[in-house]
């Protein structure tokens, strides 16, 4: 009998997925199939000993972890090749404590089952708009919606998070952080962006009563792209903090404008608040409604249905309104677009007395405080289209330069060099000393994960 033998070590628990089960594939692919990675195991964990026991696993062995939720990562970092994923998307119960105003909610669930769950309390958290991305993702990177200049970004409703992090040279433990425990944890999970500190497996947020909201929506043609544009940056954070609103302007093959918003308030006074839009331009189509905040969510949902399986985004801030020049940038690089799938987007979220803003920029990991974020978008299909898309969002992000600058960490971009810069500003400093304290071994790594020790962080990390 050999004395050398090696103790067993830990064994996997939850639903195991391989290479050559029948459900592998689907297991393995991202919401962006521009990647399409092997990892050598997908574990849907249904406990948080399933967790512990998959990161264990990992470290005993040497394999590469990546967490995962609603796989909606623009980059593709929660998916390895011949590592392990650790997926919490089966751990999914909601549990609304009314008398508190607080929701428990497992880091599994994707937008539209927290919205429904919390609907049937008739509460609401403010969080995205698009029904399958997952809670974990949305909330540790911050979480901008159609609530987010009355209540704040969803990571500002967060109170508590329990999560499963490295522990000694091979372990892992379960930590709660609040206020008053892991207070530094909690700060970073607000913000600090999703898979650097451990495994989020329940969150406790604050919650808001909601009955009916009111909606619209205005479509314009491009040829009002340089009146509407201006118009709506100033307009926006201009008005009440109850209104949060967006604008979106197709490829120029596509050839519109289309805004959209949500007031918590009644239809009424919802058409006064968009009088100034109106006035803009020729409207094509004008619509308002106040509706019950579900059926909002289903609403402003519907725009992140059925768009092309591949993208390249980047998101930028902006601190000041677009100049002349930046809006004209936008109509020569949409008149360019590689095809009509392209959009720029953009988010009001600051103003008149936004929640967004009247926090500070070092109150909680997400520093933006008084940035509008951007979106710039390509999709397409085929992969003998993916260069030219590719290509044309960086130099798209390249010519904004002199008018926007860093990027919200939810919509990352493997292209950006100073990274902890554009994502994380003044905090990324504070935010290496929790990732010291937490995962000292540098367990939870991908290409833009908060670095160890003394490392800047800039360039791309393996
Ligand atoms: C179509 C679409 C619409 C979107 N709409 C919005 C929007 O309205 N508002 C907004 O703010 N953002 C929006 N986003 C961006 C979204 O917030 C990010 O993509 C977010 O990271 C997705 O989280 P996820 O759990 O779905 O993704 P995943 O790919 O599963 O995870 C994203 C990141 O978080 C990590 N992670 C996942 N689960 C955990 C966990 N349990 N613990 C720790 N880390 C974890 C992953 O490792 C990865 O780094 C949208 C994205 C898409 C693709």
């Amino acid at each position: 009998m050999s004395h050398n033998r090696k103790p067993a070590g830990t064994r996997l628990t939850g639903r195991i997925v391989v290479p050559g089960n029948p459900s592998y594939h689907a297991a393995r692919l991202e919401y962006n199939r521009r990647f399409s990675k092997f990892p050598r195991v997908i574990v849907f964990c249904r406990r948080t000993q399933d967790v512990i026991n998959a990161v264990k696993w990992a470290r005993e062995r040497g394999v590469r972890i990546r967490v995962r939720s609603g796989r909606h990562s623009y980059e593709g970092f929660s998916t390895i090749d011949g590592g392990i994923i650790i997926d919490v998307s089966e751990m999914n119960k909601v549990q609304v404590d009314r008398k508190n105003m607080v929701a428990h909610v497992q880091t599994g669930n994707p937008l539209s089952r927290v919205y429904r769950k919390l609907w049937n309390k008739h509460v609401a958290l403010p969080a995205g708009t698009a029904p399958d991305v997952g809670i974990a993702g949305l909330t540790l990177g911050g979480g901008i919606g159609l609530l987010s200049r009355k209540y704040g970004l969803t990571c500002d409703n967060l109170k508590q998070v329990k999560m499963v992090v490295a522990a000694g040279r091979q372990g892992a433990k379960t930590i709660i952080a609040n206020k008053k425990k892991h207070a530094d944890l909690l700060w970073a999970s607000r913000g600090g962006g999703g898979g650097n500190f451990g495994i989020a497996t329940a969150y406790t947020f604050r919650v808001r009563p909601i009955r009916t909201v009111s909606i619209y929506s205005i479509t314009w043609k491009w040829r009002d792209l340089e009146k509407v544009f201006p118009a709506w940056q100033r307009w926006a954070p201009a008005v009440t903090n109850r209104l949060t609103s967006t604008i979106e302007v197709a490829a120029k093959q596509v050839g519109t404008i289309v805004s959209t918003g949500q007031l918590l308030g009644g239809a009424a006074e919802l058409r006064r608040w968009i009088q100034p839009l109106l006035q803009q331009g020729t409207p094509m189509k004008v619509m308002v409604r106040t509706v019950p905040f579900i059926e909002a969510t289903r609403f402003f949902a519907a725009g992140d249905l059925h768009l092309e399986p591949k993208f390249k985004i980047t998101g930028a801030l902006g601190f000041k309104p677009l100049p002349r020049e930046g809006v004209r940038m936008i109509r020569d690089f949409l008149s360019e677009a590689p095809n009509k799938h392209s959009t720029v987007w953009c988010q009001s979220l600051g103003g008149s007395g936004s929640a967004v803003s009247r926090i500070s920029p070092t109150a909680t990991a997400y520093p933006h405080r008084r940035a509008e974020i951007y979106e710039l978008s390509a999709r397409w299909r085929n992969d003998s289209e993916q260069q030219r898309n590719i290509q044309w969002v960086k130099r798209f992000r390249k010519a904004l330069r002199p008018f926007v600058n860093g990027d919200y960490v939810n919509f990352p971009d493997l292209q950006i060099k100073n990274w902890p810069k554009a994502y994380y500003g003044v905090n990324f400093a504070r935010l290496k000393r929790v990732k010291q304290k937490y995962d000292p071994h540098d367990v939870f790594r991908f290409a833009q994960s908060i670095p160890v020790g003394k490392r800047s962080g800039r360039g791309t990390r393996t």
